[in-house]
């Protein structure tokens, strides 16, 4: 696998075994400086020669925190079955807002900090890499820019919320965990955005219809295809990805029951019930499941 260090690579070398070499003598050449120089400069090839802690060859090193805090929402929503070798999760920089993270074209369970790239609004990277990228960062990049509330982003293929918009069965919050849902949640038909069969947000274009189709909800499904659900934090955002699953469920096996007269959540009850924690202790219990070190 190539890597290339990006135009801040030479600053993404952390961790101890980084020295910066400036070519200025180290001491003065005295009998006492030379025995010194040589110390300092046996320490400085031992320090060189040690692997660097982390790299990050397409993503802001300064932003290290948070880039860990998304390679474990990986392994979390991984772990927890709301994504399998497909789907992602993404979360805006606070550093530079009109930037956000996201994982190479890998499976959320294998990503490292070192899988994670930096992109600008347009679905570019804004470090030079030779990673390939997610074909559906358009959804990100679009629901990032159409809403500057969202700090995280989270897109999965539910089989459970797959077969309700086959169905055309709309998708309703039916348990208190699932109040983040509100009294609506839309569906996106591809074939309103794209005549030539095309299933996937894969363009600028059908990012954008998806983030109309969205609006001002919490959660979008997508017909034969899964969902996507957006947070103002990174824990949030996995919590609700995990309960949009169950929510599914849940509506799936009440709605098969003999007799059944199902009734959904009213307005005070999604305001009143949603997760008051922020899902932190989904995130605790996510983190320990999974083998999170932080
Ligand atoms: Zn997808």
């Amino acid at each position: 696998m190539k890597i290339l260090l990006g135009a801040a690579g030479a600053m993404l070398a952390l961790g101890a075994g980084f020295v910066a070499v400036t070519g200025q003598p180290l001491l003065a050449q005295s009998a006492k400086g030379k025995k010194a120089a040589a110390t300092a400069a046996a320490t400085v090839t031992a320090a060189a020669s040690e692997p660097a802690k982390v790299t990050l060859p397409a993503a802001d090193a300064a932003s290290l925190d948070e880039i860990e805090e998304l390679v474990l929402a990986n392994h979390i929503l991984s772990h927890a079955g709301v994504l399998d070798a497909y789907g992602h999760v993404s979360v805006r920089s606070s550093r530079h807002p009109d930037h956000f993270f996201l994982a190479r074209n890998i499976a959320p369970g294998l990503v490292t900090a070192q899988d994670i790239i930096e992109y600008g609004m347009d679905a570019s990277p804004v470090m030079q890499t030779d990673y390939k990228g997610y074909n559906e960062r358009f959804i990100h990049s679009e629901l990032f820019k159409a809403r500057p509330d969202v700090k995280a982003v989270v897109h999965g293929h539910s089989p459970e919320i797959v077969a309700m918009t086959v169905a055309q069965i709309p998708l309703k919050a039916v348990s208190h965990m699932g109040a983040f849902l509100g009294l609506n949640v839309p569906n996106f038909e591809p074939r309103i955005g794209s005549a030539d069969g095309e299933m996937s947000i894969t363009s600028q274009d059908l990012g954008w219809a998806l983030g109309h189709t969205l609006g001002k909800w919490n959660a979008v499904t997508i017909r034969g295809h899964g969902e996507v659900v957006v947070a103002d934090s990174l824990h949030a955002a996995a919590g609700r990805a995990y309960y949009m699953t169950v929510n599914a469920r849940e509506q799936m096996q009440a709605m098969s029951l003999p007799g059944a007269k199902m009734t959904y959540l009213q307005e005070n009850e999604t305001i009143k019930m949603e997760a008051h924690d922020g899902y932190e202790r989904f995130w605790a219990l996510g983190r320990s499941a999974a083998g999170g070190a932080k």
